[in-house]
């Protein structure tokens, strides 16, 4: 019998070392310069394409690792070299998960190899679900998708909100509702392909942090698109939807209050899977800021010694690394039960997202301390590394939400 082990096999390290490099030559030395452009930085995606990072095949041999350790480990490594950046060469996984967690093999086959593009000819995509009144509250999304059986079409109309490469992608997944009866069980998910008349960009916003990733309003006026965009198919659909319509009755007959099952179970597997990614990407930023901490403490000298030789900067280190350890031993733990098909019965996942994304915040806002006036200028990079660090406590659900989800699964009540 294998014994446990947390020792990376040598496939493992050899990608660390492969996407370090990559981080360490090619993201890094662009960070500050994209962070202050604010625009998405083609030349770094193309590059990272030529080396096989931004590809499909690349992915799917990391999510297919066994031990769920390969997309943790290729995300911390590039988030090391800068979150912006990063985020540009993997949001189009985003739309790419979408398509491959509710699509058709004829689906996947089809698009997902078109939101990638190839090395001379880069494409991205777009995961679009939040909507101006609908981030966290999911169930208030407006977007309404209408099949019309006489064309075989289905006529999308809303505005989704704060979408990673909203606009300038050349497929996006648009997620709406197509039974206002069911709530969010109501909701489908679309493929719009490129070119279609009606889909637009609406404002870029202007950001705090990861400033190198676009970030956008996605505007669908009378979006016409094919029967066969819907992913999974209207077969598919119909099944689900009188299935939910049922549910839907059940639980109207349900006593109010009693705690249930299905409270737990609304612990919403799909999202618990996803979110050690957002870890993963939170211990990349975190370790970053660390790395340049305690390299300038070592350096930095006043009253005649470095600035470590105190305990008060030498303790906060000291913190700052147990906190990354802690959260990366929940990101793989998460990320194992999910390639291991584990239950997440205490939302593990969540767990993992809440906790690397808090650490991520502190870890940078110390790491500015430590440097001090340094460390509050744009001459060292800790400041824009905690600038980021703030958006992993709010995207793919908040810390709130996280924490939610884990009181609700931890006791089986419907916690608000
Ligand atoms: C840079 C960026 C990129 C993004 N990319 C995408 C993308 O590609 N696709 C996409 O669909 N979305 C994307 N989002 C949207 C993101 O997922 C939402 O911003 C997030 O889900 C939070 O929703 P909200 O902003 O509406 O906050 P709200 O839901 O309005 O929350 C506001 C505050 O209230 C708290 N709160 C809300 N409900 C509760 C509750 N029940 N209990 C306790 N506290 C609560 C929240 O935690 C938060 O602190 C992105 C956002 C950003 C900023």
């Amino acid at each position: 019998m294998a014994g446990f082990t947390l020792e990376l096999n040598d496939d493992q390290k050899q990608l660390r070392d492969w996407l370090h490099g990559f981080a360490a030559e090619v993201i890094r030395p662009a960070a500050a310069e994209w962070d202050e452009r604010e625009e998405t930085p083609w030349p770094v995606i193309q590059e990272a394409a030529k080396a096989g990072i931004y590809s499909l095949d690349f992915y799917a041999q990391q999510y297919f690792d066994p031990t769920g350790l390969g997309i943790p480990i290729a995300l911390e490594e590039l988030f090391w070299g800068d979150a912006g950046i990063a985020l540009s060469i993997v949001g189009t996984g985003l739309a790419a998960v979408g398509v491959l967690a509710n699509g058709t093999e004829e689906q996947i086959g089809t698009w997902v190899p078109q939101m990638y593009g190839d090395a001379d000819d880069v494409r991205l995509a777009a995961f679009c679900s939040s909507e101006p009144d609908a981030g966290s509250d999911v169930g208030a999304m407006r977007t309404r998708a209408v099949y019309c059986r006489a064309t075989d079409e289905w006529v999308l109309n809303g505005t989704k909100t704060w979408v990673t490469n909203g606009g300038i992608a050349h497929v996006h997944v648009v997620v709406a509702v197509v039974d206002p009866e069911c709530g969010s069980k109501g909701h489908a998910s679309f493929i719009v392909p490129p070119g279609t008349a009606g889909l637009s960009q609406g404002q870029k916003f202007k950001k705090h942090g990861i400033r190198a990733s676009h970030t956008a309003e996605v505007v669908l006026d009378d979006v016409r698109i094919p029967g066969h965009c819907l992913l999974g198919g209207k077969e598919r659909l119909d099944e689900r939807l009188a299935r939910a319509r049922e549910t839907a009755r059940e639980t109207a007959c349900e006593a109010a209050g009693t705690p249930s099952e299905r409270v737990k179970n609304a612990a919403m597997a799909t999202f618990e899977a996803s979110r050690p990614a957002v870890g993963a990407m939170a211990v990349g930023t975190a370790r970053a800021a660390y790395e340049i901490a305690l390299d300038y403490a070592g350096t930095r000298t006043q009253f005649g010694r470095p600035v470590i030789d105190n305990q008060g900067i030498a303790f906060q280190l000291a913190d700052m690394r147990t906190r990354i350890d802690a959260a990366r031993l929940l990101v793989w733990r998460a990320s194992w039960m999910a390639a291991a098909g584990k239950p997440f019965t205490s939302a593990e996942g969540s767990m993992s997202k809440l906790y690397a994304s808090e650490t991520a915040k502190d870890v940078t806002a110390r790491a500015i301390q430590i440097l001090g006036g340094n460390g509050f200028t744009r001459e060292y990079p800790v400041e824009r590394m905690h600038r980021d660090a703030a958006i992993y406590t709010i995207f793919e659900g908040t810390s709130e939400i996280q924490r939610l989800v884990i009181a609700r699964t931890l006791s089986g009540l419907p916690i608000r």
